[in-house]
């Protein structure tokens, strides 16, 4: 079906970041008729503030870190200092060409799209500044923001990531309020570029999403690049002044530093939007869906991060395809949070896919969880690159692969491999069969399921 007129069409989608603009341009490659609207900017935080600057600060940061170590490898140069506006305008280089091409291809696709602030005014109709637009089908896609703590107020040296992400200078000391993805992301550029920096986490280890076994190695790695941290201790108050910003946590420990970034969380945007009005269920903010990512209102999908669940852009990405599928009946397959691959992009870098140790044994039982460890320590290109780290992988007993857990410079790279493996549930044996080009990373891979199959190559028995 195709829409009459520019007001209505087979699908509304409320938001253009990463879950609504997939969404649009698989349905309009499907000959649905849609309309995309945006508040903002087309891309949404991923593009704008989230994965694409940050990746560029890491970026920026490895070669700091490269010319900083350069005597390592035998190669005279010296780190004279960061230019951060550069830094800024290298980073806007490559947000604004991705920015530039996404916009080319929503308008080659046929989408409607309306810029302005919309609003849910039943199950079918998005009021944007007076004009209504309905849908057969509404998508919200509303995306998420930056979270504070109660008492936090965030202004001056009190930032989150968005802000964070404009500073024009280096601050000297930074302290970083969450051990997450996106505080040590952050704690990472900044330490490659000579900050002073500790993180303070409420949960007992840094990064606690990811197998217990890359906490520790990552903690190890952080604190050897004089990164401070204090974990399983909560914030209590700050205070801001000319002179820094002044910390205290619960435990009574007083810390001062330039800027506190608040990197506590994201929490969904769907506040005064309508939901609730036209009888979308909710859970304190996030927009509640079944395995179709419909909602309790037939007809109107949620996706990305305004749903339970982890907030990725690949994730995005799927669900907006997947709705577009779904609507279009294609009979496309759920989307499983668990078979997700997710990659922290600091230094070290943490890959990892499937169940963790803790989970597999929670939901399997000990003595059907198998686990082995190759360390990057056999792995030629990683003595090359001078890092250290491992490959985890979490086996059901004679069974599948459910896990793969990585840690070590540049490892994030090996996610491809590892999400295949576990989401095609491959066997140790399989993947043993396969043959990994040497000297890479992407070896360790190999090696690693080569000894789980019991013919370890480059690794005791
Ligand atoms: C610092 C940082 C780093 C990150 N790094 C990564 C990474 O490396 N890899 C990764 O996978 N993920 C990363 N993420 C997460 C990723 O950015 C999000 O998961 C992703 O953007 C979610 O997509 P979304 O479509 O759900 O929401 P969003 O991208 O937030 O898009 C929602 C859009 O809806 C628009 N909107 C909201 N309300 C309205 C309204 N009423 N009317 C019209 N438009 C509206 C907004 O303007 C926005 O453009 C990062 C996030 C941050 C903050």
């Amino acid at each position: 079906m195709t829409s009459a007129d520019s007001t209505s069409a087979d699908i509304v989608i409320l938001g253009g970041g990463s879950g609504g603009y997939a969404c649009a341009l698989r349905a309009s490659q499907l000959g649905l008729s849609v309309i995309l609207i945006e508040a903002d900017k087309l891309g949404g935080t991923c593009l704008h503030r989230g994965c694409i600057p940050t990746k560029a600060l890491l970026h920026a940061a490895e070669v700091a870190d490269a010319a900083r170590d350069s005597g390592h490898f035998g190669v005279k140069a010296s780190l004279e200092g960061i230019d951060m506006p550069a830094v800024n305008s290298y980073r806007d280089g490559v947000v604004g060409r991705l920015y530039k091409g996404l916009q080319g291809l929503v308008k080659s696709r046929d989408v409607t799209y309306v810029e302005g602030y919309g609003r849910l005014t039943s199950p079918t109709t998005v009021e944007v500044d007076g004009t209504t637009y309905t849908g057969r089908h509404v998508v919200l896609a509303t995306g998420s923001y930056a979270r504070s703590l109660p008492g936090l107020d965030i202004g001056g040296r009190i930032m989150t990531s968005d802000q964070a992400l404009n500073l024009d200078y280096v601050p000297n000391s930074v302290i970083v309020l969450g051990g997450g993805v996106i505080g040590v992301e952050f704690a990472s550029v900044w330490r490659s570029f000579g900050t002073d920096v500790r993180i303070v986490e409420a949960l007992p280890r840094l990064v606690p999403a990811e197998d217990e076994a890359i906490s520790k190695a990552f903690e190890r790695a952080y604190r050897k690049r004089g990164i401070a941290f204090s974990t399983g201790v909560r914030f209590a108050s700050a205070t801001q002044d000319d002179r820094g910003v002044h910390v205290t946590l619960e435990d009574g420990t007083t810390m001062e530093a330039d800027v506190l970034l608040v990197a506590v969380g994201r929490g969904p945007r769907t506040e005064g939007l309508g939901y609730e009005q036209a009888g979308v269920a909710m859970d304190r903010g996030f927009v509640l869906v079944d395995n179709y990512l419909q909602t309790n209102v037939p007809g109107v999908f949620a996706v990305g991060d305004i749903t339970p669940g982890l907030q990725l852009a690949h994730r995005g990405f799927a669900h907006g395809i997947f709705v577009a599928e779904h609507i279009a009946g294609l009979n496309p397959r759920p989307i499983d949070d668990v078979t997700i691959p997710k990659v922290t992009y600091s230094e070290p870098e943490i890959g990892s896919v499937g169940l963790t140790e803790a989970q597999a044994r929670d939901k399997h039982g000990d003595d059907n969880v198998t686990v082995y460890e190759y360390n990057l320590g056999g792995n030629g290109k990683s003595q090359i690159l001078a890092t250290t780290g491992f490959i985890k992988l979490v086996q059901l007993k004679d069974g599948p692969v459910i896990g793969v857990h990585m840690i070590g410079s540049r490892i994030g790279e090996q996610i491809g491999e590892a999400q295949a493996i576990v989401n095609w549930e491959a066997y140790p044996e399989d993947v043993a069969t396969l043959i990994h080009a040497h000297p890479t990373q992407n070896e360790a891979m190999g090696e690693a399921h080569l000894a789980l199959a019991g013919k370890p190559l480059h690794a005791h028995a």
